[in-house]
């Protein structure tokens, strides 16, 4: 017998494997197309397959069957009309900006934004002249006065930034933005797909870099970015024209990765709550960053925005500044040293040497990233081997200092 609930009410754990109803008997895996053109019997049908645009296939670039599937896929995850994919999160969010301001126009991003779009952001004020403010996730009061109705069109931020883990309310930044005429766009890419839904707290678009949560293994490197189909009609163009358009096999391969989404996410964010108590009252620690220590200043926004946790990511300061975090970098067996989050296994990284690495001590301190911070991306190894983990290693730097 088949379960005749419709798909949209049947829980995210289901869904992220069986997505909307197949047609039956058809493949259980998604046969990956490989080809890169597509005939067609007649001109007419040729035409129309190119009228319909990003749903579209005659050629490989501007859409594939593999490709839509995977698209399809995340749209149903997302409770959105469209998805687009992407050969990188950079691709994702270039084309967003692209597609969304122009020259003379203006855009907001927050100053704690993940570092390559900082630098996306700032290159297109020189290259392409939009401009761009920057405000302090922190201070939410201070971003009404960089917004101006009719030149801001763009509002870029994200939560739980990276890697200080601020907490901003999504809903207060999509009326601020609407209010002034721009559109919000979140990059959701910390959180995941199944850990906050960016549109339904008022997003416009939500992107992220599928190289994390959402491929999970360390071994892909794409984008998405979700929303209306007519928000995402021009950034499909800009795909067009660009081309970071991924192939069958990675569209095949992050569609595969998405069925065990879910409880990948659980899992790593079970073990970053863990890891985060247990941090919070370790002698060589002085502060833990996590949204969902109930003391963290946005554990309360956290709570009502986030779901299944508080995401893989958190992040911890070390009695002895940079020479001590340093040492415990080097010290950790299991846990590898490596830029990146959101795969399985459990990442540490240094932002000081990683993202902040061009700012002195001093700039570093005024970006809110203080002397000896280091960085955790839970994986979902068995738990009590990490903290073992850490345990020997903060245990090192402890016995140096003393
Ligand atoms: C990694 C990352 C990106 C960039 O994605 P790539 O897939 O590396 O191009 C963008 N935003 C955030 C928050 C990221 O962590």
């Amino acid at each position: 017998m088949s379960d005749s609930r419709p798909m949209a009410r049947r829980g995210l754990g289901t869904r992220v494997i069986h997505g909307v109803a197949a047609e039956r008997p058809s493949a259980v895996s998604t046969p990956i197309v490989h080809s890169v053109t597509f005939s067609f019997g007649s001109l007419a049908e040729m035409q129309e397959a190119q009228k319909r645009g990003a749903a579209g296939a005659f050629y490989q670039r501007v859409g594939h069957p593999t490709l839509h599937a995977c698209e399809k896929r995340l749209a149903d995850i997302e409770e959105t009309e469209s998805a687009l994919l992407f050969s990188s999160g950079m691709a994702a969010l270039t084309s967003l900006f692209l597609a969304l301001v122009r020259s003379g126009e203006h855009i907001v991003a927050l100053a704690q934004c993940y570092g390559g779009t900082l630098e996306a952001l700032q290159w297109g004020a020189d290259h392409l002249g939009w401009s761009l403010d920057l405000v302090d996730a922190r201070e939410p009061r201070s971003w009404a006065a960089t917004m101006h109705r009719g030149k801001t069109k763009l509002f870029h931020i994200e939560s739980p930034t990276n890697p200080t883990l601020c907490v901003l309310d999504i809903g207060e930044a999509a009326r601020l933005a609407h209010a002034h005429g721009a559109l919000l766009s979140v990059d959701n890419t910390v959180p995941s797909p199944i850990g906050q839904h960016a549109l339904r707290l008022g997003a416009d678009l939500v992107m992220y870099s599928a190289t994390k949560s959402i491929g999970g293994h360390s071994d892909l490197l794409a984008g998405a970015v979700l929303g209306s189909s007519s928000a995402l009609e021009s950034i499909w163009q800009v795909r067009s024209i660009f081309g970071a358009v991924p192939d069958p096999a990675v569209a095949w391969l992050i569609e595969r990765s998405l069925k065990t989404m879910a409880i990948r996410v659980e899992r790593a964010n079970s073990n970053a709550q863990e890891l985060a108590q247990r941090l919070s009252g370790h002698a060589e620690v002085t502060r833990v960053y996590y949204p969902g220590l109930e003391r963290h200043p946005g554990h309360e926004t956290a709570r009502r925005q986030m779901s299944l946790g508080f995401g893989p990511l958190l992040s911890f300061e070390v009695r002895g500044g940079d020479p001590a975090s340093e040492a415990i970098v080097d010290g950790l067996r299991l846990i590898r040293h490596a830029a990146s989050l959101g795969g399985v296994e459990t990442l540490v990284a240094l932002p000081a040497h990683t993202s902040h690495r061009h700012l002195s001590l001093e700039e570093r301190r005024r970006a809110g990233i203080p002397a000896g911070l280091v960085r955790i991306s839970a994986g979902i190894e068995d738990v009590e081997d990490l903290w073992s983990d850490l345990e020997q290693a903060l245990a090192l730097v402890g016995a140096e200092r003393r």
